[in-house]
């Protein structure tokens, strides 16, 4: 079922760049396939999204911690953990078109989506998806190294370096966000499948005989996670996994889908792994992975249930779900006009607050800095003194900005500024001396 506005994504995309949020990478060489670079105001929501996730599994945790493990790694790794042997995608070419696809993305198994023909593909052949290089200056087999297709297994090899570090004891989490790379066969949907994005992963270590009530926990917090920051309920679902779909070693998957312009579709993974990841590389490294309980005398392998997100998709996601157009008056004109406005939750808001005097007149300025310089230590704040003041009241709509602060004459009289909100446009006046306090509940 795709989503009700058939240009929302053509419109997302456009505005992406129009306002900084995402260019296309190398652009001035011609773009460099399906790679994106994140501009100033990109970077503050992508930063957002990483951030209210660090937050919520991290900081508000007593039981969970963090770290930031390499993206370059040895084979040993990826040979233990069964991404050397199994981490493919099926690859198709289609004979008459040339066309690439995975099969099994495609609808019709049988038929080319690029030029239509029936029974042209190929044999599918298995893609690892693993980008491989060579560290040092010799190409040889023994500098070979891969650069990390997930952030988990960072996780599983520093089990034991965290566990005597931290003094935790299962159930507890080791979280993670940083990039990742797959030599994805078909990127596309713009930001949604990159060869370069980013992750935000959790392995949450627990008794395995807590597995599948810890699993169902997690399924839930996580759903609402998206549900806090603003995300409707009638485009979010959670898919649990066929039995056919599960990977070998997962006892338990589910999906949290978003409803994109193009249907239905992944933002993250949830899955019970069992023991499978500690004990492979417990074999593969003979180091004991395991957990040692001094009040019981009981020593176990934790299972482990792993929540598994996309950073670059989800930040999409969310413009996506705060994207809204509608028919206002102008302010101060009468006249009708329709704006586009990003509904941003306010924590993923790239800036909270922009400071706009209502002219250029040179007498505006020390007291517009004076304000910028009053928000700044509290809130990330966007300062625009061009244009007429209606047309940069709609572009702080169109980055989602939730509050205007306007400095006009008056201002220098009363020491007062006009508010106006994003969402209802309403303007009110408060002095200088309260702006803080007055903003900080509605920030959050
Ligand atoms: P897919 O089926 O879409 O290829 P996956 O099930 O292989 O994804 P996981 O390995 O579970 O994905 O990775 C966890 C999360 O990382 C995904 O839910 C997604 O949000 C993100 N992710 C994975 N691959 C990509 C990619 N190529 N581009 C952007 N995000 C990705």
């Amino acid at each position: 079922m795709p989503s009700d506005d058939a240009d929302l994504f053509d419109k997302v995309v456009n505005l992406c760049k129009r306002r900084g949020f995402v260019f296309p990478s190398a652009d001035i060489y011609g773009g460099f396939r399906s790679t994106y670079d994140y501009g100033p105001v990109g970077v503050l929501l992508l930063r957002n999204v990483k951030d209210a996730w660090w937050r919520s599994m991290v900081q508000l945790r007593h039981e969970v911690v963090g770290l930031d493990a390499a993206i370059l790694s040895p084979p040993a790794i990826w040979q233990a953990s069964g991404h050397l042997a199994n981490f493919t995608d099926p690859l198709v070419d289609c004979r008459k078109c040339h066309a690439r696809h995975r099969l099994d993305k495609l609808e019709d198994p049988e038929t080319c989506p690029t030029c239509g023909s029936k029974g042209t593909f190929t044999e599918a052949r298995q893609f690892n998806l693993m980008f491989k290089t060579h560290a040092g200056p010799v190409e040889e087999d023994a500098a070979v190294a891969y650069l990390r297709p997930e952030t988990a297994q960072g996780m599983f090899i520093n089990f034991k370096n965290v566990l005597e570090t931290s003094r935790k004891k299962p159930p507890f989490g080791i979280a993670q966000i940083g990039k990742s790379f797959r030599n994805e066969i078909t990127p596309g949907n713009f930001v949604f499948r990159t060869r370069e994005f980013e992750q935000m992963e959790m392995e949450y270590f627990v008794p395995p005989a807590e597995a599948q009530q810890w699993y169902e926990y997690w399924c839930k917090e996580r759903f609402d996670w998206y549900v806090e920051l603003g995300m409707p309920k009638d485009k979010l679902r959670l898919r649990p996994h066929a039995t056919d779909e599960l990977s070998h070693y997962s006892s338990g998957t589910s999906d949290v889908e978003f409803l994109f312009p193009w249907g239905w579709d992944e933002l993250e993974g949830i899955a019970n792994r069992g023991d499978y990841d500690l004990n492979a590389h417990a074999k593969a490294s003979g180091e004991k992975l395991e957990y040692f309980d001094q009040a019981s005398g009981e020593r176990y392998v934790p299972y482990v249930i792993e929540p598994a997100a996309g950073a670059t998709r989800t930040a999409m996601a969310f413009m996506m779900a705060a994207y809204d157009e509608e028919e206002v008056e102008r302010e101060g004109t009468g006249k009708g006009e329709s704006r586009v406005v990003l509904r941003f939750h306010p924590r993923l808001a790239p800036y909270k607050v922009a400071v706009l005097p209502l002219s250029k007149n040179e007498k505006l300025v020390p007291v517009s800095r004076e304000v910028l310089g009053l928000l700044q230590p509290h809130f990330m704040c966007d300062y625009d003194e061009t244009q007429a003041i209606g047309r940069r009241y709609r572009r702080q709509d169109e980055l989602g900005t939730p509050f205007c602060v306007t400095v006009d004459f008056d201002t220098l009289d009363d020491r007062a500024v006009t508010i106006r909100d994003r969402d209802t446009m309403a303007q009110e006046r408060v002095p200088l001396d309260a702006l803080v306090d007055h903003l900080t509940p509605k920030l959050g």
